[in-house]
């Protein structure tokens, strides 16, 4: 994860509300196109100037080449606006960095997110690391907010799931159940990739059996009941299901049975 500071000089004060609006919509823009991750964000103003904060998964996620039709015009108008420029400065990076998929081609992707992480959702079937959203051909009107969309659901759910207070039992359900709004979202999103990239790619579904150990390896696909236990499990074993028909990957249950 790399820090990037966004700022830019309003030349005539008396433009500074029009061009804080200016400047949120850029903001919005770069979490569409994939380059800043997490939905939520603030912009202060310094003096003449406008700043926000934006986290990315790379040193050159802001970079010009990836920006994305919308977020081109943005800084146009908000370059026009202003009467300067924009001002990118890297403040910094996680003491442990997560790193980014670098595959020339990935075996397939996984849909994968979680309550805390605000991350890209995809993964690569290879090395498992990241795949930043702006590596992908553009999905809808030329960003992926269709995939954030799913991401944000997913978060939610999972925070009621985490949480136990309120609507446990249903989050589980839309997390676990390959035919839940959640998942048939997801599995949407999946197929949308799969045909835009040509690599397959799948969902991750919660596993919530309250299984025995011997159990769990003859469990099947919860969607089309075939054995779907992987000879190696994938991703250094953390992903021991996995059902080519389907799309699905899936983990051990978190309630195994002694
Ligand atoms: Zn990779
Ligand atoms: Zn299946």
């Amino acid at each position: 994860m790399h820090t990037h500071q966004l700022s830019i000089q309003v030349a005539d004060p008396a433009n500074l509300p029009d061009a804080f609006n200016e400047f949120e919509f850029l903001i919005s823009s770069y979490y569409t196109s994939g380059q800043k991750l997490g939905k939520q964000h603030t912009v202060y103003v310094d003096g003449n100037t406008l700043v926000c904060i934006i986290p990315a998964h790379e040193e050159t996620s802001l970079s010009t080449e990836n920006n994305n039709y919308y977020v081109t015009l943005r800084i146009e108008r908000l370059e026009e606006f202003c009467g300067n420029k924009i001002q990118v400065k890297q403040l910094g990076k996680a003491l442990e960095e997560q790193p980014v998929c670098t595959c020339a081609k990935s075996d397939f992707y996984l849909l994968i997110a979680d309550h805390a992480a605000i991350d890209s959702p995809i993964k690569c079937g290879t090395c498992f690391d990241v795949v930043p959203l702006y590596k992908l051909p553009a999905y809808y009107e030329h960003g992926y907010a269709p995939i954030l969309a799913w991401e944000t659901n997913y978060q939610a759910v999972d925070t009621l799931q985490i949480d136990g207070e309120v609507g446990e039992e249903w989050a589980t359900e839309q997390m676990s159940n390959p035919n839940s709004e959640l998942s048939i979202q997801g599995r949407g999103v999946c197929a949308g990739i799969e045909q835009k990239t040509g690599i397959n790619t799948y969902y991750y579904l919660h596993n919530t059996k309250e299984n025995t150990a011997e159990q769990e390896l003859d469990s099947v696909c919860p969607a089309c009941q075939i054995p779907w236990l992987l000879t190696t499990p994938l991703a250094n074993g953390i992903f021991p299901f996995k059902c080519d028909n389907c799309r699905l990957i899936s983990a051990f249950s978190v309630n195994l049975a002694g």
